[in-house]
């Protein structure tokens, strides 16, 4: 097995063995995950802990389900009743969760980069949940498993990422992987939704949907991030669903077996149909929600490793 990472911060310094590493594992926590007896002793005795400075459902209780499965002690700092709320820096309250000893720290902050920055002053592994516009590592991770088990393969795909690319660490996380993996990606959205210098990341950039979906194998949908945005992006949200927003009939220009991708929480009628969404011929929304438990696990697994083995080597006197 090959995952050489200390912490998981994001995609970019991943090379493409370690994501297979972490998704070969992620699959054999997907049976475990389907059985009646959910547990391993993976983390046993190890302690995590999630801090959340911004809203999540799927990640957060992820995150927990997966800790308790591998048989870590997990607990969830209550981020709007803490001493954040007091004026406390995200530095300081580091440090004195540092003094607890964690082995894991899972953290989701609004700033791009506070995770990294985290990481740099505490010795325990630490976890990027989700960074401002930054990177989301374990979004993109499931949703290459996702992909992964229902096409058989993560290389020379065609994937279409659509809607608000600029405001989305989840597009740029899953851009540096499939990248990685060398898939033909293709940005579709209103060029006010594209990121600055677009045209220099080696994707195909498109501003009309029916064009942007000709031929794709993957369609992965994004929500319009209203919380990122200042100022009118879009004239409004029924035009924006009649111009970008994904139906029958938009996928209908991509291949016949394409499936449909949406990491969540998603605005029906804004940037994805109801029915398309729960169809399940087609969507696989509800896929990665499941592989998001699994490669979390992974996750957490690999990096624990790496911790013991550093531990090890430092109690053994031998420099690194
Ligand atoms: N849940 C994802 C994130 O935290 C996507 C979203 O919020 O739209 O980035």
């Amino acid at each position: 097995m090959t995952f050489r990472a200390r912490h998981l911060l994001g995609i970019e310094h991943l090379a493409p063995d370690e994501i297979r590493t972490v998704l070969d594992l992620a699959d054999t926590y997907v049976d475990l995950n389907r059985r009646t007896i959910k547990r391993t002793d993976a983390l046993a005795g190890m302690t995590q802990i999630n801090m959340f400075f911004e809203a999540s459902t799927r990640t957060q209780a992820s995150f927990e389900l997966a800790g308790k499965r591998l048989g870590a002690d997990v607990m969830n700092m209550a981020v709007a009743h803490s001493s954040v709320k007091k004026g406390e820096t995200l530095i300081d309250t580091a440090l004195t969760l540092n003094a607890m000893h964690p082995d894991l720290l899972v953290v989701r902050h609004p700033s791009s980069g506070a995770v990294n920055l985290l990481a740099s002053k505490v010795n325990c592994a630490v976890l990027n949940a989700g960074d401002g516009k930054h990177e989301h590592p374990t979004q993109a991770l499931l949703d290459a498993l996702t992909i992964r088990r229902a096409k058989g393969r993560l290389q020379r795909l065609v994937v279409a990422i659509c809607g608000d690319i600029a405001h989305s660490r989840v597009a740029r996380s899953n851009l540096l992987l499939l990248g990685k993996m060398e898939n033909r990606i293709r940005l579709i959205g209103p060029p006010t939704l594209m990121p600055a210098g677009v045209n220099e990341f080696g994707c195909e950039v498109y501003d009309d949907m029916r064009a942007g979906l000709e031929g794709a194998d993957v369609v992965m949908m994004l929500r319009l991030q209203k919380e990122r945005m200042d100022g009118g992006f879009i004239p409004s949200e029924r035009e924006y669903y009649h111009r970008y927003g994904l139906d029958a009939e938009k996928l209908a220009f991509a291949k016949p077996d394409a499936i449909v991708m949406h990491p969540g929480p998603m605005n029906r009628g804004v940037e994805i149909d109801g029915e398309l969404a729960d169809d399940i011929n087609r969507s696989v929304i509800q896929e990665q929600v499941e592989m998001g438990v699994a490669v979390r696990m992974a996750a957490m697994d690999l990096l624990a490793r790496n911790l013991k083995a550093e531990r090890g080597r430092m109690a053994a006197g031998v420099v690194v």
